[in-house]
């Protein structure tokens, strides 16, 4: 008997061809999360992962695999031969701790036989271990329909037997879908933004404004922050740095003052672009939200949009707000978020902001400006970090 973890992988099994190279992949980022907790040996069967280690480091390397993407299930399994006692054994072991921990007081056995060759068919073992644990505990009845726990036996090459799946993100590995650059703020929107294009499979650098010296470093180490709680998920992230202050100055110079919002967003979006062109990045993602802000009506959405011809990603255009604070603080960057550090935006924001601007007035202020020359200062000077 010997306890392994065992991790399953949902939607990559879809995956047809692809599949051994989305399981490859998973491996290997299992294998860096885990390097310095250290591990004995990693294998895949038939559809799940399994890694066994010093149980005393499972709780914490449970906590690190429920932040890979891909992974659907994670269960702390007791692993044994095909022996029909060891089964027995282990299910009582696994039963114990179940009542132990979670007050369980029915269950409903459920086997799945991988292995056609094993002589007892599921039915059958399932009842026959449901016997067992009857027996063994008089404190436990079975509830078909709905039973306070299962007891999961899969039959392999050898035996696993669990009651525990627990829930990780799902999703698809980090970097299966290419990379993508996250216009990253203080605010709450943009982690959870960054975050839900990452599960699906794009690996994620950020880009971040500030207008130094009247915004501080502190605020800039706040949006750093953030990309650390972030690279939990997606590994390492490049960090652009980027001063907006000079441009900002010239908007406030030449352009109408109920503009400047709308005007420097669309500046954002031109400098993440050329960005993006130069470093292979294929999508820009905001976290904006119709209808939240000012800035973010239809017309407000199209007009910063159309200073740009990337693709640009916006996973929360439908949520509400309850809904985004809510996976902010699953995924840990809300407290970092709401910490009151100056952004940009404040630092010349207008009294009454346009709120259904229209592209043919924008583009005419804008004439006042050299866009171009602004823009590629603007890179020329930014700084890049790496985040780990
Ligand atoms: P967030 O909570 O992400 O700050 P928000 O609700 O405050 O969003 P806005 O301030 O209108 O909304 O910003 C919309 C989007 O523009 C942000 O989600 C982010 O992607 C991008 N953005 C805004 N300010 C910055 C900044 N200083 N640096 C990088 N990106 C920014
Ligand atoms: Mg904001």
């Amino acid at each position: 008997m010997k306890r392994v973890i065992s991790v399953s992988i949902g939607e990559i099994a879809l995956k047809g061809l692809n599949r051994g190279y989305f399981e490859d992949s998973l491996i290997k980022q299992i294998i860096k999360n885990l390097k310095d907790i250290g591990f004995d040996n990693i294998y895949k069967e038939q559809g799940k992962i399994y890694i066994e280690g010093d149980p005393e480091n499972y709780p914490e390397m449970i906590n690190r695999l429920k932040k890979i993407f891909g992974l659907v299930h994670i269960s702390p399994c007791i692993r044994t031969s095909k022996e029909i006692e060891d089964i027995q054994k282990a299910a009582k072991t696994i039963m114990a701790e179940a009542i132990e921990n979670k007050q369980v007081k029915t269950f409903k056995v459920e086997t799945n036989r991988t292995d056609k060759s094993f002589p007892i068919k599921s039915p059958e073992l399932s009842r026959r271990l449901g016997g067992t644990i009857l027996k063994e505990f008089k404190v436990l009845k079975v509830d078909v329909h709905n039973p306070d726990t299962y007891l999961y036996v899969d039959i392999k090459d050898k035996v696993y037997v669990y009651t525990e799946k627990i829930k990780a993100y799902g999703g698809l590995p980090v970097g299966s879908n290419g990379k993508g650059l996250l216009l990253l703020s203080g605010g709450i929107d943009s982690p959870v933004a960054g975050f839900l294009m990452g599960k699906r499979g794009l690996a994620i650098d950020c880009v971040h404004y500030h207008s130094y010296p009247f915004t501080s470093e502190r605020s800039e180490e706040k949006v750093k922050d953030l990309a650390r709680i972030l690279a939990r998920y997606m590994g390492k992230i490049k960090f652009y740095s980027v001063n907006i202050l000079p441009i900002q100055k010239e908007i406030n110079q030449k352009c109408p003052e109920r503009e400047m919002t709308i005007i420097s967003r669309r500046f954002m979006m031109r400098i993440a672009e050329k960005i993006a062109e130069k470093n292979g990045y294929k999508a820009l993602i905001t976290g904006e939200s119709l209808g939240q802000v000012a800035s973010q009506t239809i017309e407000g959405i199209t007009v910063t949009n159309s200073s740009v011809d990337i693709p640009v990603l916006r996973p929360l255009i439908g949520m509400d707000k309850v809904d985004i604070v809510d996976i902010a603080k699953d995924i840990e960057t809300y407290e970092t978020s709401i910490l009151p550090f100056d952004d940009c935006c404040t630092v010349f924001l207008p009294k009454h902001p346009v709120t259904k601007p229209r592209v043919e007035d924008i583009e005419r202020s804008e004439e006042n400006l050299n866009v171009e020359e602004l823009v590629e200062e603007a890179v020329a000077n930014m700084k890049v970090y790496t985040i780990e």
